[in-house]
């Protein structure tokens, strides 16, 4: 047997394979997979007794995806991650987990606006009530569950453009003196800036498409968690939706993330130079920058963050769109879309118009949304203030 030669098209499929012997690079080989090959029948038909952590279907994780969990898991502080094709889908997979027909969920008013949408447009549907809260009034947030239906409140600190930073502690111990376990959308922060598992959190959503990419070329996800329990249902569900993701993917998170600590502290710094100028200028009516301590919730950013990153609002004074379009158009560096986190500067107008249920005083005004990027500050600085010129 051991002399035969095999016909060419066999040799064509099964490969011969270099040795990696001796073999030692920095970098997370790429396993692509989807059949994973058991060394005998009985290992075959015992293979769920491999779930979670070994390998037994290319959906359910290779070595490549299990580093980046392993990693974002590290820095979280939790007992496990699980990797999902973007932002949104981490946050709909939890609470598709988690929310069954007749339970009660609650989500911030000021939430990255596609979840309010699929509350309302998806889990409604599905029978779950959903009621949204005022993330700085926890006396009404109190009064909003519903003893034995909430079984989940969301928390996104900072909030999507409004950027107030919640009491996550308060809303943790109201949580768990009720029985409703708390999920946290820590896309700002990142984990190297706030660990709400650490807070009390029981699971936080990570749009790794931001700074874990970092180059606005990747769409991923993370949850990580605070108990093996939530993970292993979720994991669960994950397989019974058939939702995984790239190796490929992960390996440009798992390169982006070695450079995260460095961009983050740059962008960082400067949006916050940027925030403090950009108070008394002509035009703006009020910059809202979570490290200002005139931002809502300063308090509790210093009290439960490690830094800021690049990303900050300003609302204007004007309310003239023509005018608002007419100063974007001055910039020469910052471009105007949306998916911040990445190496260029961005910006984008945002309204508030009939999306906010409280705090509705200011949901008329125009804001705009700065995405600090990795240029030179100087050269940003005199784009903004090409922009401003035109107010
Ligand atoms: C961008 C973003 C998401 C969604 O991430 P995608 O990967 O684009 O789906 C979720 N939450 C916050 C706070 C975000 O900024």
């Amino acid at each position: 047997m051991a002399d035969h030669v095999f016909e060419q098209s066999t040799m064509c499929v099964h490969r011969a394979g270099a040795s990696t012997e001796g073999f030692q690079s920095f970098s997370t080989p790429v396993y692509r997979a989807s059949t994973i090959v058991f060394p005998n029948a009985q290992s075959y038909r015992d293979r769920s007794l491999r779930f979670p952590d070994g390998y037994s279907y290319g959906l359910m994780g290779t070595p490549t995806t299990r580093s980046l969990e392993e990693q974002l898991t590290r820095l979280a502080g939790g007992v496990r991650s699980v990797l999902v094709p973007s932002g949104q889908a981490a946050v709909s997979a939890l609470m598709l987990t988690l929310l069954s027909q007749g339970d009660h969920v609650l989500i911030p008013d000021n939430v990255y606006p596609p979840v309010k949408q699929f509350s309302q447009e998806v889990l409604q549907r599905y029978g779950v009530a959903v009621d949204i809260y005022d993330p700085m009034n926890l006396q009404s947030l109190r009064s909003s569950i519903r003893i034995g239906r909430t079984k989940l409140i969301w928390i996104e600190a900072p909030g999507s453009t409004t950027m107030e930073v919640c009491d996550t502690r308060a809303i943790v111990s109201i949580a768990k003196e009720n029985g409703v376990l708390t999920g946290c959308d820590n896309t700002w922060a990142t984990s190297l800036f706030c660990k709400p598992i650490s807070l009390g959190v029981d699971v936080v959503a990570e749009a790794l498409t931001k700074y874990v990419g970092g180059h606005s070329d990747l769409l991923l996800g993370a949850l990580s968690f605070a108990s093996m329990d939530l993970y292993l249902q979720v994991k669960e569900q994950l397989a019974n939706l058939g939702v995984g993701v790239s190796p490929d993917d992960c390996s440009l998170a798992l390169r982006g993330i070695e450079t995260m600590s460095l961009r983050l502290a740059h962008v960082g710094s400067t949006a916050l130079a940027f925030a403090q100028r950009l108070k008394d200028r002509p035009g703006i009516a009020r910059v809202i920058h979570p490290a200002l301590p005139k931002s809502p919730g300063h308090e509790f950013w210093k009290r439960d963050f490690q830094g800021s990153t690049g990303v900050f609002s300003v609302q204007l004074q004007v309310h003239d769109t023509a005018l608002v379009d007419r100063a974007l158009g001055r910039l020469e560096l910052f471009a105007i879309g949306a998916s911040w986190g990445g190496t260029r500067s961005l910006v984008a107008p945002m309204s508030l118009d009939g999306q906010r249920s409280f705090g509705t005083s200011g949901s008329t005004s125009m804001y705009l949304r700065f995405s600090v990027g990795l240029e030179s500050p100087l050269d940003l600085w005199r784009d903004i203030e090409l922009m401003l010129s035109a107010f």
